[in-house]
């Protein structure tokens, strides 16, 4: 047990030694409609956690009382999850769905007490009726149907013989609440729609407040844990299960603070948008919040739990740094995982007083972890060091391989450098060095002084391997939507060199390569001859070390410098079209940068420009998102006339700019031309009175009793007809131009 107690412990340990209960039993309650996140492990954690320390039990149970948004496949990422933070859910997983009869009894005797009523104003009028947080609402005139009225009217809804938004079932308690969740909450409402576990057996389904309080009862539990915006329906919870009265003891609501972290979001629904919107592979990408995700980047779940237990359990909300997690993890693989030798940036060292080979005996781990193991590490002449572990003209403090300042290979020899040799446009290809014999780390008599020692591979023993680099998944800390991600959230090194030692017996094998980071073979794309590693977590919060001044060298440093793209002199060809972009074109430096340097995208740029005369607006869209699609898939499914198109369509106005990011990412999964997916997924706002106007006499028809009381003066009925127009066209219609034709359909009707 966590040795300092929480709030909810405290609560669990009175009620166990008051005698209210006789054991505890908590539950996690996630809906199956995404894969859960480490918000979902904060709230595992503590409903496990607390049962686990009191000796009681802790159910897993899918609230899947929303027919439309659930699916089986996030069930079974949910117990996944579960499972792989190490806690039992016991014998059975349970679903709210299964208590669906049970859930309709209670709801008939609610009824019968005269303490629910069928209501049938709609929507939009039960809003109205409400009032608002300064004034009370108002009970609508259904309120005063009689028992049997009510029961018989719920059963027909049960029947299947109302349509969706006919009459739902409500608590009858208090308009005029001060917690308008008590303002006669609803229950039932009806849903023709498919369940995923019950078929279309039903056609009503329960509200949360009343499914949830009477499932918790219904299983047993006690301390039923929520997040704190469940605070004010804690008095619905506790209206219906003493409306009720129902045998005791009965479970109480308690709340604490949801997880919040930085640099990324945190509800299932912007989740699916990221995966649906192909802005991540998958549910298990490594660079979102889930716990696939984390499973899959190589967090293990010991610095999950541990991360959800330093965090601890507060009754305020609050922002949790990601740099806290990312510690979790640092800390718990610091100890547990050996240090080999990867080489992420190549360059080539030839050790030219070096011939044959040797292996040397190189320790996994350093001295002060108490863990033992050693592997052989070849040694040759020619080896590969880090690009950037070498400065021709290094700046002071720059403590590693300089023309003039030897440096210490790791586990081996000093070397020297002696020659840099470079290509045709002064690119250093290769370092000729030569070492010295009396060096060897461990037996060092050469009296050389070095100030760091760097990693290296021995070129032909080295294996090929694709590393993966994550980034933070946004760039802000507060992101809002998609157009806050960070562009450079992975980057992809087809052909990084390991040591020999680096080779996977079982595919989930963790290391930490030294001075990069941990590393982890992809559990899923890893092969033998096709090698994977994700990076799980820096060596140290290079984050924040970004925004903090650069702190005095004093030891080697790990720090990656992207040496691509790096101020090579332009070509004239390249020098050429810059100027134009920018001065003729009208494109800011770093678009034309982009483009004028890359000469496919340039060439796909023009090609673009010549369909459609946006120079601006294209070299956006060809330099981003065009530029990020290629280098991600490797090859466009669509070509330049269609990004022409698609930059033509927010010109004219037929799409907003936002709208044409979804479609541009239609495009890169399809192929599709832009105009087709437009239509086809009917983006386009309606706006043409023509199209609407035979909507809305179709509903003025349809609802001739509406009408005949809206004549009556009942003005609040406008709304309806509004509200069933925008409904008709999916939200598509433009409001103000449907409130015009309903204003003027009314008058005539
Ligand atoms: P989301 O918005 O991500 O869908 P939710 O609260 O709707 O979250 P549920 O599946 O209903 O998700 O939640 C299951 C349990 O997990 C609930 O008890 C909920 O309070 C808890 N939970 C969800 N998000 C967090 C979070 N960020 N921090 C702590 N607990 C959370
Ligand atoms: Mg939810």
């Amino acid at each position: 047990m966590s040795e300092s107690k929480d709030f909810l412990r405290t609560i669990a340990e009175e009620d166990l030694t008051s005698g209210k209960y006789n054991a505890v039993v908590t539950r996690f309650p996630p809906e199956p409609n995404g894969f859960p996140h480490i918000g979902h492990a904060k709230s595992i954690c503590i409903n496990f956690g607390i049962a686990r320390d009191y000796r009681g039990h802790c159910n897993l149970r899918m609230d899947d009382t929303n027919p439309t948004t659930e699916d089986m496949r996030y069930v079974e990422a949910l117990k996944d999850a579960v499972e792989w933070l190490g806690f039992d859910w016991g014998e059975n997983v349970y679903f709210a769905s299964d208590y669906f009869p049970k859930l309709y009894q209670y709801a008939v005797k609610l009824i019968q007490m005269g303490k629910a009523y069928v209501d049938s104003l709609n929507e939009e009028e039960i809003r109205q009726y409400r009032g608002s947080v300064t004034q009370a609402g108002r009970r609508s005139v259904y309120a005063q149907r009689s028992v049997q009225e009510n029961l018989d009217l719920f059963e027909r809804m049960k029947k299947g013989e109302f349509k969706d938004g006919e009459h739902v079932l409500r608590a009858k308690i208090d308009m005029g609440a001060a917690n308008m969740k008590m303002r006669d909450p609803l229950l039932y409402r009806i849903r023709h729609a498919h369940h995923f576990r019950t078929g279309d057996e039903w056609c009503i389904y329960p509200m949360y407040d009343f499914a949830h309080c009477l499932s918790d009862y219904i299983e047993g539990v006690t301390h039923s844990i929520c997040t704190l915006e469940f605070e004010n329906n804690r008095d619905i919870y506790d209206w219906v299960l003493d409306a009720l009265e129902l045998t005791p003891p009965r479970p109480y609501q308690h709340e604490f603070a949801r997880l919040g972290m930085n640099y990324t979001v945190m509800s299932k629904r912007k989740l699916l948008e990221l995966v649906n919107g192909g802005y991540v592979h998958g549910w298990d990408d490594p660079r979102l919040p889930t716990i696939a995700g984390y499973k899959r980047r190589g967090y293990t779940a010991e610095s999950i739990i541990n991360f959800c237990d330093q965090i601890g359990i507060a009754k305020a909300n609050s922002m949790v740094d990601v740099a806290q997690l990312e510690f979790c993890i640092r800390d718990d693989l610091n100890t547990k995982v050996p240090r080999v030798m990867c080489v992420l940036d190549p360059l080539k060292l030839t050790i030219e007083n070096y011939e044959g080979m040797e292996e040397i005996d190189a320790s996994y781990y350093p001295h002060d972890v108490p863990k033992n193991g050693s592997r052989k590490l070849p040694f040759s002449k020619e080896i590969y060091i880090e690009r950037d572990d070498f400065m021709e003209n290094p700046p002071s403090g720059y403590f590693r391989l300089t023309p003039d300042q030897p440096v210490r290979l790791k586990h081996a020899y000093i070397v020297t450098c002696k020659e840099v040799v470079k290509d045709a446009n002064g690119n250093i290809v290769e370092i000729k060095a030569t070492y010295d014999p009396a060096s060897k780390s461990g037996s060092d008599t050469s009296g050389i002084k070095v100030k760091s020692a760097i990693h290296w591979v021995s070129a032909p023993h080295a294996k090929a391997v694709e590393v993966r680099l994550y980034e933070r998944l946004y760039s802000v800390d507060a992101p809002e939507g998609v157009e806050d991600l960070n562009p450079n959230s992975l980057h992809v090194i087809p052909r990084a060199f390991v040591e020999p030692a680096v080779v996977c017996e079982k595919p989930n094998e963790r290391f930490q390569f030294e001075r990069q980071g941990y590393f982890y073979a992809d559990p899923i794309d890893y092969t033998d001859e096709k090698p994977v590693f994700n990076k799980i977590v820096g060596l140290k919060d290079s984050w924040t070390k970004k925004s903090e001044p650069a702190a005095p060298v004093s030891k080697p440093e790990a720090k990656k410098v992207h040496v691509e793209g790096e101020a090579i002199p332009m070509s004239a060809e390249e020098q050429a079209r810059f100027e134009r972009y920018t001065n003729a074109l009208g494109l800011n430096a770093e678009i034309a940068n982009t483009l004028a340097r890359d000469e496919g995208l340039s060439a796909f740029y023009e090609d673009a420009l010549s369909a459609h005369a946006n120079p601006v607006g294209i070299a956006n869209i060809v330099a981003n998102d065009v530029a990020r699609e290629l280098k991600q898939a490797g090859k466009l499914a669509f070509g330049a006339k269609e990004v022409a198109k698609l930059v033509a369509l927010v010109d004219e106005g037929v799409i907003s700019s936002k709208i044409s990011k979804e479609v541009f990412e239609h495009m890169c999964q399809t192929g599709e031309n832009p105009e087709l997916i437009v239509h086809a997924k009917g983006l386009v706002q309606i706006s043409d009175p023509a199209l609407i106007a035979p909507i809305i006499e179709g509903i003025i028809a349809q609802n001739p009793e509406n009408v005949a009381k809206y004549k009556a003066g009942n003005t609040k009925l406008f709304g309806f007809f509004v509200g069933q127009a925008l409904k008709a066209t999916g939200g598509k219609a433009n409001p103000s131009v449907v409130n015009a034709l309903v204003e003027k359909a009314l008058e005539h009707a």
